[in-house]
């Protein structure tokens, strides 16, 4: 087709592509980091019995109980939390903001694939920094000049953890410019920086719902803040939409904020599945590295990634798969319930021929 003359100005981006959300009936879903678990009762009774008549209004711009609830619960100040429609939102909102400099951002060059999408899309240069061999990040990497840096920590896909000295390490190089560390799969196990937001106001802790708090459908995210990172992310976000966050999304976050206990008991299920998982795996020729997140990052000793991803499918069994650089031979697999790992376990128990495991 010929070009027209109007698309020389059109803002030409390349989409990150999400997991597929097939809805098939006896489908096992382990493709999108989903919680396998409903969320928490009160959230259910609320969504039952919601307001509707409330749809009527605008729904508060500043998210308030939401902000307090969050605020509460991290024991930081509401001044320091800022709430959007998934992490996803929040990222942007913070790419936007922050990321405005000629030198480019840095991130790790296997890590969430929308970073770099992002960039684009905003005009912002970026560079990314090879993890080591055993996938870890390299904080030497993040000693050279850049216009900020982003990571997420335990790191996707890959599932590991890093340190708290190491981030700090990160920080400690970095204090001229914005650190976000997107902690999306921190609740599994991992350790959370937000105490080291006391000591650097350079620090943007970004969280979500969509995974420990069984909310993905919702959309909501937060991050957490100096008051100063917060007031500069509000201004763009009110020059952006002042309502992202609709009525029930807000009013259903607090209800998930409240229910700790239900919290602490689907993650730490989760961490238990996950444990076992991994030493089945393992007893079936998988190697991967430890993961702390919501998912297995894991490659088989001979039979190619490709053709395991194809073999599930055909089952009804999604994980992830990318045709991409280094991790071709990796499924991203999402632990689900008991249930639901044992029928991948047995498929590939009966798919992988004795001698290969
Ligand atoms: N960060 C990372 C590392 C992720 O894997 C995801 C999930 N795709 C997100 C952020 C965004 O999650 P959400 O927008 O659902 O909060």
């Amino acid at each position: 087709m010929d070009t027209m003359k109007w698309e020389e100005n059109v803002r030409r981006v390349v989409p990150y592509v999400a997991g597929e959300q097939p809805n098939r009936p006896k489908m096992i879903k382990l493709n999108t980091n989903e919680c396998p678990y409903p969320p928490a009762p009160g959230v259910r009774k609320l969504a039952e019995n919601l307001n509707c008549d409330a749809l009527r209004l605008y729904p508060d711009s500043n998210t308030t109980p939401l902000v307090n609830a969050l605020a509460e619960y991290y024991h930081v100040k509401p001044e320091q939390v800022f709430v959007g429609v998934g992490s996803d939102d929040v990222i942007s909102m913070a790419f936007m903001t922050f990321f405005n400099s000629e030198k480019p951002i840095l991130f790790p060059d296997v890590t969430y694939s929308f970073y770099d999408v992002w960039a684009e899309l905003y005009r912002i240069p970026y560079k990314t920094c090879a993890l080591k061999e055993d996938w870890h990040i390299d904080p030497v990497d993040y000693r050279q000049p850049n216009g900020g840096v982003i990571f997420p920590n335990p790191n996707a896909p890959t599932g590991l953890f890093e340190e708290l000295d190491v981030v700090e390490e990160i920080l400690e190089a970095n204090r001229d410019v914005v650190v976000i560390v997107d902690e999306a799969y921190i609740d599994f196990g991992g350790v959370s920086v937000l105490p080291l937001l006391e000591k650097y106001d350079n620090l943007l802790v970004v969280q979500t719902f969509s995974k420990s708090r069984a909310m993905a459908g919702l959309r909501i995210g937060f991050c957490i803040g100096s008051e100063k990172m917060i007031r500069y992310l509000n201004d763009v976000k009110y020059s952006f939409n002042s309502y992202t966050m609709n009525y029930p999304a807000q009013v259903l976050g607090v209800e998930a904020v409240r229910d700790d206990a239900y919290f602490k008991e689907t993650t730490g299920k989760i961490i238990k599945t996950r444990e076992r998982v991994k030493k089945e795996l393992t007893e079936l020729g998988f190697t991967f590295p430890d993961s702390r997140a919501n998912f297995i990052f894991a490659k088989h000793k001979t039979i190619p990634g490709d053709q395991i991803f194809r073999a599930l499918r055909e089952r009804d069994i999604y994980v992830r798969h990318w045709n991409k650089p280094r991790i071709s031979e990796y499924l991203r697999i999402t632990i689900g319930t008991d249930e639901e790992m044992d029928e991948l376990i047995g498929f590939l128990r009966e798919y992988i021929p004795t001698g290969n495991a």
